[in-house]
């Protein structure tokens, strides 16, 4: 490319910069502000030990991401050491959760104890009683996708007893 042409390339680039920026103009208090993708970094959201009040055995919370106007679902990755588990519960607009790693347990309410392993993918339809957690001498973790109303996404109920846990 000759000097002149590459000048005028530059000029044309400048023109055509100018011209859009002034087409888009500046935003007015009329105009919403442009929605922009977001990234939230890895290490910004701290971990969290899961409540005795409604787990059994130690479980720790990675919170992925919060659920928004747009998807009204929460993401978490959630890691029972052995042994294990949540306490009873349901969750009023369900609950998608895939294993990641380990071995896992999980029970509806009447029906029996079945054991779930990476890649398995549960849902548990809206208002469906049931718990999960660790297998008895493996630890499980599992990313849970669930559905908020009114700002709640679960109902806790009583605690899995050892004799439920074990009946397999
Ligand atoms: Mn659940």
């Amino acid at each position: 490319m000759k000097a002149s042409s590459f000048l005028k390339t530059v000029l044309y680039v400048a023109v055509l910069y100018a011209a859009t920026s002034h087409a888009a103009g500046p935003l007015t208090a009329a105009e919403p502000a442009a929605a922009t993708q977001q990234i939230i970094p890895a290490g910004s959201q701290p971990s969290i030990t899961a409540p005795a009040e409604h787990f059994t055995g130690h479980v720790r919370i990675d919170p992925v991401w919060p659920a928004n106007a747009d998807i009204n679902a929460s993401g978490g990755l959630v890691t029972f050491e052995p042994g294990a588990r949540s306490d009873w519960h349901l969750h009023p607009k369900g609950q998608y959760f895939v294993v990641v790693s380990g071995v896992g347990l999980t029970q509806e309410w009447g029906k029996p104890v079945r054991e779930i392993h990476p890649g398995d993918v549960v849902w548990c339809p809206p208002g469906v009683k049931h718990w999960h957690g660790a297998a008895p001498h493996t630890a499980m973790t599992h990313l849970a996708v669930t559905g908020t109303v009114d700002g709640k996404n679960v109902e806790w109920m009583e605690k899995v007893t050892d004799e439920q846990y074990n009946a397999r």
